[in-house]
């Protein structure tokens, strides 16, 4: 299903080009996520100072939050070249000798979405990350011989938004893991105000404020809400960005104050008006709303939930008093909810 939501954390397909100019250089201009970036520094000079590849890092979180970002500077940082793969994407492990065997000394493998890697070419990666070796089959079948093959010490940095779906045993494989949490406002202002330099758009501070407590905490719908509200600047107003060129700007855009947009409308009022505010399961939210229940779950409730509109309880989906508030019910006096649900 396409979706066009503005606030949607995901790529957009026409804005890919658009993100690759707007990402920081080095790490230091990397906003936000202060104690990931320490222990990434450290763990980079650590590696420098001993002229050894980087140890493999995980990172984990949300989509449109710098997961990929990251890799990047992790490569200009360790001065080396990086290889983007998607996890989907490869289908056998033949599609990993080519890459994994031009790799130069300490080079970063990136894998997007690594918890959907096939379960073969799981087990073709673990002797690469721990013996810089991997197995090339002879032939076909179950008996077919295989012959050992040296590769470069290399760094895999993975990213994924769903860590409780990695297995262990590939988990346990990465020296680094690192959770990348949503930006506080404060935070994705500046990353406004340097996306308006990059763009060359004026705006003040409270536009950009306007702009960063929308954005879902996510640093890839700051820059999109960014994008359109320049449009809007340049053709209705004086190019410039205010307080309330921005709000005009986002109400045409159906972005709420909250940054919530019509799919996460759609959630919440189906559990509060259809099913009592929960709870319900997620397959048979899925269901009703017409999107696929990994969608939901990794794209749009990560944000509910941290928000406080919604509960993820073993029993179900609980929409919470702030949800009934904010689509303006009142909220119900519940004795029944579960525990949260840990991933
Ligand atoms: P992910 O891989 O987690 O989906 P990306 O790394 O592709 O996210 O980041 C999405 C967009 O947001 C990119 O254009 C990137 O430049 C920008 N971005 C993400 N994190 C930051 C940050 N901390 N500071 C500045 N820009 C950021």
């Amino acid at each position: 299903m396409a979706r066009t939501e503005i606030t949607t954390p995901e790529v957009l397909d026409d804005e890919g080009a658009a993100e690759l100019s707007l990402r920081p250089q080095r790490l230091s201009e990397f906003i936000g996520q202060g104690r990931l970036k320490d222990a990434l520094r450290i763990a980079i000079d650590a590696a420098l100072g001993r002229a050894e590849p980087l140890d493999h890092v995980l990172f984990h979180g949300p989509p449109g939050l710098g997961k990929t970002t990251l890799a990047e500077l992790i490569a200009r940082e360790m001065n080396v070249n990086m290889v983007p793969l998607s996890g989907p994407a490869l289908e056998k492990p033949g599609d990993l000798v080519r890459p994994l065997t031009t790799l130069r000394r300490g080079d970063v493998l990136f894998i997007d979405e690594i918890h959907r890697c096939r379960p073969v070419i799981e087990e073709f990666l673990y002797p690469a990350m721990e013996d810089y070796r991997i197995d090339i089959r002879l032939a076909e079948g179950p008996n077919a011989q295989t012959v050992p093959m040296p590769i470069e010490p290399f760094t895999l940095v993975g990213a994924t938004t769903r860590l409780g779906l990695l297995t262990a045993p590939l988990r346990a494989r990465f020296g680094l893991v690192q959770q990348l949490a949503f930006y506080p406002a404060p935070e994705l202002e500046v990353i406004v105000r340097r996306t308006a330099e990059v763009l060359r758009v004026p705006i003040d501070q409270a536009g950009s404020h306007e702009i960063a407590r929308r954005s879902r905490g996510t640093p890839r719908v700051a820059n999109r809400l960014l994008r359109r509200v320049r449009d809007f600047a340049q053709v209705r107003a004086n190019g410039a960005i205010s307080a309330e060129v921005a709000a005009q700007a986002l109400a045409l855009l159906d972005v709420d104050e909250f940054g919530l947009d019509d799919m996460d409308a759609r959630i919440l009022r189906l559990i509060i008006e259809k099913y009592d505010g929960g709870p319900v399961g997620l397959g048979t939210v899925a269901a009703a709303i017409g999107d696929d229940a990994t969608t939901i779950e990794e794209v749009y409730e990560p944000f509910l939930v941290q928000q406080g509109f919604l509960q993820r309880t073993p029993r179900g989906r609980i929409a919470t008093a702030g949800a009934y508030r904010h689509f303006g019910y009142r909220p119900p006096t519940r004795t029944d909810q579960g525990s949260l649900l840990e991933e």
